[in-house]
């Protein structure tokens, strides 16, 4: 995780670089019993895009959408400028 990023709220991310073009990114939340869950998050149009994925609204500082719900806690909310915003 040396390239992660702490974004608030106990989120972290790390972008995932491919053909030298931000693809995605992985996120890490603390989800229930206390244990730290990830997820890999695809950006629309980029060579990580396997069919369903976010739409970069902004690069830097970073702006996705929609939204990232974590079905197994409901943990949930946004990253919009590069920080989470709680949903
Ligand atoms: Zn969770």
């Amino acid at each position: 995780m040396s390239g992660a990023i702490d974004i608030g709220h106990g989120v972290t991310i790390e972008i995932l670089s491919l053909e030298g073009v931000a693809s995605g990114l992985d996120y890490w939340h603390m989800c229930k019993d206390g244990q730290r869950a990830s997820g890999f998050i695809p950006f629309a149009g980029r060579p990580a895009d396997m069919g369903y994925s976010w739409t970069v609204e902004q690069d830097s500082p970073l702006t996705i959408s929609p939204s990232l719900l974590c079905r197994a806690c409901g943990h949930h909310g946004f990253i919009r400028g590069g920080r989470w915003v709680p949903a």
